[in-house]
């Protein structure tokens, strides 16, 4: 203690030199030379400040103090601070904790700050009522709560302040000061002395009159008088700010807000007088003139240069007394609107917001850019509405905040749940305290974006609810494609004034649709000065959010939990149907369906926005964005696929796509009783990927620079302007092959020689021309073929990542295949040494292939018609497609996909059956066909849904035992999707025709429906039979017992042949199963219950011998059941007209010859001898009773 206070004169005589020193540096009028009693004033002033807190610790100086210069503050100064001179560490301390919980105390720096009071910019040389502290070194911007105008020019000690350094926003890149209490002259303030006189004034009343008089005044000058009672926003324009502020009465009454009067200041100087104003306070405003603002339809009081603002004394004014009749009543001498009109829309959907004054604290800052806050926990501020720049730095939680005519705005909507406040121009908003704490760390979007923020509300005009909305969809996109795929700044900024940022673009289609159409220009005297007030946030419609971009990651897993919510056995296989299928049928009907969801099926609707990406692993098309990829198909437009690869890096947005699911289960439900429990399905997976499109997207390039330096190799496969060495050449392809894994050999310098199975496809085509180099920015001239002779016939192969390119690579196109890097010559034309290994073996006899390097790009060229290229797809004729003919085994054609079965039960193949319609000219009614895809072809190719368009290249045809040609997928085979299925299907109409339209000609329909009668049953069976091995069950029992059938469900079956006619030919149907019961005419009760009487025999068997109907049955006559039966046939409630739905029992692919018409005797009179042709076999559909059967009785007479 001793040898402290020993020390204690030594440091002192050290601080004040070191003081000294400062202050002749940094504070002391320049160019005058030292100046001791300037120096001593400065550190008299330190000493009061410091010796008026009372805990000094003995020291007569702030010895832990130092001084600070704005230049070093600026310089050194690198983190947010405070010193508080007047407070001791414990009021310090009780100060702190008003920061947390949740934020950090500003830490307190022991610096002091002494410095001038300006309103004058020292780097602009102007005033524009900001404020700084200036010393020797520099100048800082500075906040204040409380501003007394006669501080400014003056040299101040500040006891507590803080200071902020630039955000990262800030492109100023200068910090503030935020000055917590009353400045403390360093020298006594000059006082104006007081007007002897006292000062003449008008009163609101009057001065408002006045304004209707103006030749009275004949250009003087008047003082006004009263309590201010609004005070607009500081409107800064190109040309001049400006701040409007209205004096009402002293003692308000009933009229006050007629009685007031509005006053503009606009003087540069005077501009600072924004922050010394307080509502509520009363004011005198000297020397205002009367004018008229330009472009404005009556006239203001507006402040002259001489002007001054104090504060209103009763005893130094007095009322001026005017001559002339300016009292006579005037309701209408406040500016009133003359062409203000509601905004068009429903009237009952608008809402008016309302215009109040609040007082609270800043509790949350929701984003800074936009100009978006909490307030007091639970109100949403918008200040977006005002140029709230200069707040901006300030504002972070612990904030106070004065607000003054602001709007508030209730249920807005667009996923906005609390009241918003928000300011136009017409209220200021004052600061009103300062916050303890340490600002927030800014993540990058809330950095960047500021532009674009002020461009929706500013230059698109954006209401309030659709601004909350667009500014919660940019934080959702930003979430989705920044820092990954795209840099924040490049996300939220513009590249150029004509070219938006990619945000803006991205949102645009939306704002189109429902930002206001007619973009009036706001202007500032309107909205401030104009009864009844009309800004943009005056009136507002709740808003229903119009779209949500969600991860790709949360789109595929609510498409997934969509998909396996809905999977419900029962609405898959409905009864009666499921009720006779066996247990493989059962399940295998299960084991594949799909699920397409739409945009409107969620609720918002969403958009997909993502980065196009070619997987070099899977050679598929993903969008990616940071949460993942989805698989996608995509069409160009309607048939056209997706030729160009510079659209892979590209930003896609589309509002139209359909989200596909595809559901693969592997289940065991013995029979249809079991549907309702879930026990029986073992594994189920599901497949999800969007398809839409192009023509109906946004695509949106995304210059290479904006690629993140750590984006997958992928997305820069493709550069915009290629490299700059490099040689290249043309291509035109002719054909593609299927993408599967195929053997390879392994690399010569492996130890193995094992194949191995390589994810791998082989395009052949030929070269066109020869290699070219690359020149400048474009391409020199082929260079000459060294073998004019040597065909320039070529198979390449895509393996490893050049996989990528399978989606973009298609028949009758010319592609440019480009190497970058230093020409290497014949690099197109023979196999490399290193590629030759990497054949797959199915090629290794090929003489001219070429494997395509990883590095190399692929360029669409733009003019294949030039070469006399045909772009239509070859296809089959329909007669080799159904011949016989198996030398010419491989097909082409285009089909509508009909069905999609999957075999997927361990006692069967796995495979998957297509049935398709071939679209063909040949033909009205387009023949079936069935394609079946096995390993190694599974899964399919993505597309390949019922209702699509596809077109199947190269499938090998093959013939079935029982003579019905189908084709199967082969390694050749190639498959483009045409277009997608139909979002509505509308299934049409069978059409109805005579049968003898049947035997006409040889492509009739293969599903039609015909009016027609029943002649007679030929026969019927009913059988109850095991579902697990379909034999027999008498009594219910399985005959084959053994640990197989160890389930014991049997299953009713049931089937009739019927000879009908409809006048015009005869034909034998077979209707099975639930459609017998209509054959028979049944209801469902009194069908279920002959089932029951089957169900003890097991199986009856009526065979009716034509004509007559003789009786063969299986069971004895007398038996009761068999008689019934018997009667119910031969009864007219079976023989009866009926209306037929039927499908040729005999395929349109079956290929077995007709049998030619037969010659048959007739006895009509005399013996006549004709030509009939082979009965029709149909199969039924449906059957319905006629609605007309009158109509049919005319053919019972036939013969
Ligand atoms: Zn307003
Ligand atoms: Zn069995």
């Amino acid at each position: 203690m001793a040898a402290c206070q020993a020390q204690a004169p030594s440091s002192e005589q050290a601080w004040l030199e070191a003081a000294q020193t400062f202050i002749q540096e940094s504070l002391c009028p320049t160019g005058k030379g030292p100046n001791v009693q300037f120096t001593q004033s400065v550190i008299d002033c330190v000493k009061t400040v410091w010796l008026s807190q009372g805990k000094n610790q003995g020291f007569t100086l702030p010895l832990s103090y130092s001084f600070v210069s704005v230049q070093n503050l600026r310089t050194y100064q690198h983190l947010p601070c405070c010193s508080h001179l007047s407070w001791s560490s414990i009021a310090y301390q009780t100060w702190a904790p008003e920061a947390r919980p949740n934020g950090v105390p500003l830490p307190r720096e022991r610096l002091l700050l002494v410095g001038t009071l300006t309103d004058l910019s020292e780097e602009q040389g102007c005033r524009n009522g900001s404020l700084y502290v200036r010393d020797n070194t520099g100048s800082l911007g500075c906040e204040l709560i409380d501003l007394d105008l006669s501080w400014l020019g003056h040299l101040f000690l500040f006891p507590s302040w803080s200071y902020l350094p630039p955000a990262r926003w800030n492109s100023s890149k200068e910090g503030h000061l935020e000055l917590w209490e009353a400045p403390v002259p360093v020298f006594p303030l000059t006082i104006s002395p007081d007007p002897l006189t006292p000062i003449p004034v008008l009163y609101p009343q009057i001065a408002s009159c006045l304004l209707r008089h103006r030749s009275k005044l004949r250009g003087e000058k008047q003082n006004l008088a009263g309590k201010l009672i609004r005070l607009s926003a500081l409107v800064k324009s190109k040309k001049k700010a400006y701040f409007i502020l209205s004096l009402g009465e002293l003692s308000p009454t009933v009229s006050q807000a007629i009685n007031h009067v509005s006053i503009i200041v606009q003087i540069p100087a005077q501009l600072v007088w924004h922050r010394a104003l307080w509502p509520g306070k009363a004011y005198v405003l000297t020397q205002l003139r009367v004018s008229r603002i330009p472009g404005y339809h009556y006239c203001v009081w507006m402040t002259s240069s001489s002007s001054h603002l104090m504060l209103l004394e009763p005893g130094r004014v007095q009322e001026l007394e005017l001559e002339g009749p300016f009292l006579e009543a005037d309701s209408k001498s406040h500016p009133t609107s003359s062409n203000f009109q509601d905004k068009k829309g429903p009237k009952g959907l608008m809402r008016d917001s309302r215009l109040l004054n609040y007082m609270g604290t800043v509790t949350d800052v929701l984003n800074e850019p936009a100009g978006l806050y909490e307030l007091d926990g639970q109100l949403g501020l918008c200040l977006a509405y005002q140029q709230f720049r200069a707040l901006r730095r300030v504002i972070r939680p612990g904030v106070r905040l004065e607000l003054q005519d602001v709007h508030l705005l209730q249920s807005v909507g667009g996923g906005t749940t609390r009241p918003v406040l928000a300011s136009c121009l017409r209220g200021a908003v004052l600061l009103r305290g300062f916050s303890c704490q340490k600002p927030g760390r800014q993540s990058s979007h809330q950095a960047h974006g500021a532009f674009l923020y002020e461009q929706l509300v500013w230059e698109w005009q954006l209401g309030l609810p659709l601004y909350l909305w667009a500014v919660k969809a940019l934080e959702e996109l930003a979430c989705k494609l920044c820092p990954h795929l795209l840099r924040h700044k490049q996300f939220l900024q513009h590249s150029s004034p004509r070219n938006p940022s990619l945000g803006l673009q991205l949102l645009a289609p939306t704002l189109d649709a429902l930002a206001p159409s007619s973009r009036s220009i706001r202007n500032a005297h309107t909205e401030i000065l104009e009864e009844p007030h009309h800004c943009p946030l005056q009136k507002y419609a709740r808003l229903q959010i119009p779209y949500s971009f969600p991860a790709l990651d949360t789109l595929e897993k609510e498409g997934r939990c969509r998909a396996w919510a809905s999977f419900d056995p029962k609405v898959l296989l409905p009864l009666p149907e499921a009720a006779h299928l066996s247990t493989c049928q059962l399940n295998n009907r299960l084991a594949w369906s799909w699920l397409c969801l739409l945009p409107s099926a969620f609720h918002p609707a969403k958009a997909l926005v993502g980065v196009l990406v070619a997987s070099s692993h899977k050679g598929c098309l993903q969008l990616r964005d940071r949460s993942g990829s989805l698989s996608c198909v995509l069409l160009a437009k309607h048939s056209q696929p997706l030729t160009d690869p510079q659209l892979v890096g590209c930003l896609i947005r589309t509002e139209k796509f359909q989200l596909v699911v595809e559901r693969d289960v592997r289940s065991n439900f013995p029979s249809w009783k079991e549907l309702g429990m879930t026990g029986f399905i073992q594994k189920q997976q599901s497949r999800v990927y969007v398809q839409f499109f192009l023509e109906d997207a946004l695509i949106l390039p995304v210059p290479r620079s904006f690629h993140h330096s750590s984006s997958p190799p992928q997305t820069e496969s493709t550069g915009v302007e290629g490299p700059h060495i490099g040689q290249s050449r043309l291509f035109l392809l002719s054909h593609k092959e299927a993408l599967m894994k195929r053997n390879f050999c392994a690399s010569s310098g492996a130890t193995s020689g094992l194949p191995k199975p390589t994810l791998s496809f082989h395009v052949s085509g030929c070269w066109l021309g020869g290699t070219q180099r690359k020149e400048g920015t474009g391409w020199g001239p082929p260079e000459p073929l060294t073998d004019e002779s040597k065909d320039q016939k070529v198979l390449l192969i895509f393996l490893g990542s050049s996989v990528r390119w399978f989606e973009f690579l298609h028949p009758g196109q010319v592609y440019r295949f480009v190497a970058p890097g230093p020409a290497t010559p014949k690099l197109f034309e023979v196999e490399g040494s290193s590629c030759t290994s990497q054949r797959p073996l199915e090629l290794a006899g090929c003489v001219s292939c070429l494997t395509v390097q990883d590095e190399w790009t692929l360029e669409l060229e733009s003019s294949p018609d030039v070469l006399g290229i045909p772009k239509a797809l070859p296809e089959s004729s329909l007669t080799n497609l159904l011949s016989a003919n198996l030398t010419d085994s491989l097909v082409s054609f285009s089909a509508a996909i009909l069905s999609r079965i999957m075999w997927n039960t361990e006692d069967v193949r796995r495979c998957v059956k297509l049935t398709v319609s071939i679209e063909t000219v040949d033909s009205e009614f387009p023949p079936r066909l069935d394609i079946y895809i096995e390993d190694p072809h599974l899964p399919p190719p993505l597309g390949l849904l019922p209702g699509a368009r596809v077109y199947f290249y190269q499938l090998e045809k093959r013939v079935s035992r029982s003579h019905n040609v189908y084709c199967c997928f082969r390694s050749s085979t190639y498959v483009q999707v045409l277009s997608f299925p139909p979002e509505t299907i509308v299934s049409a109409p069978l059409p109805h025709i005579y049968l003898a339209e049947l035997q006409q000609s040889s492509c009739g329909p293969f599903q039609a429906t015909a009016s027609c009668h029943v002649v007679s049953v030929v026969s019927l069976q009913l059988r109850w039979v095991c579902a697990h091995c379909t034999s027999v069950c008498p009594q219910g029992k399985c005959l084959r017992q053994g640990p197989t059938c160890f389930t014991q469900t049997s299953i009713s079956q049931a089937s009739i042949r019927l000879l009908v006619e409809d006048g015009t030919a005869e034909a034998m149907v077979t209707c099975t199963d639930y459609h017998v019961a209509a054959a028979l005419g049944l209801c469902a009760n009194e069908w279920s219950s002959l089932l029951e009487f089957v169900r003890k025999p097991g199986r009856v068997v009526l065979q009716f011998m034509e004509p007559g109907a003789q009786l063969e049955s299986s069971a004895k006559t007398e038996d009761p059941l068999t008689l019934y039966l018997h009667t119910l046939c031969t009864s007219p409630s079976v023989l009866r007209p009926i209306v037929l739905s039927f499908e040729l029992e005999r395929k349109p692919s079956n290929i077995t010859p007709l049998e030619p018409p037969r010659l048959q005797r007739f006895q009509c009179g005399e013996p006549l001898l004709t030509r009939v042709n082979p009965r029709l076999r149909l199969a039924c559909l449906s059957i319905q009773e006629s609605e007309n059967p009158i109509s049919l009785g005319a053919f019972a007479s036939s013969c």
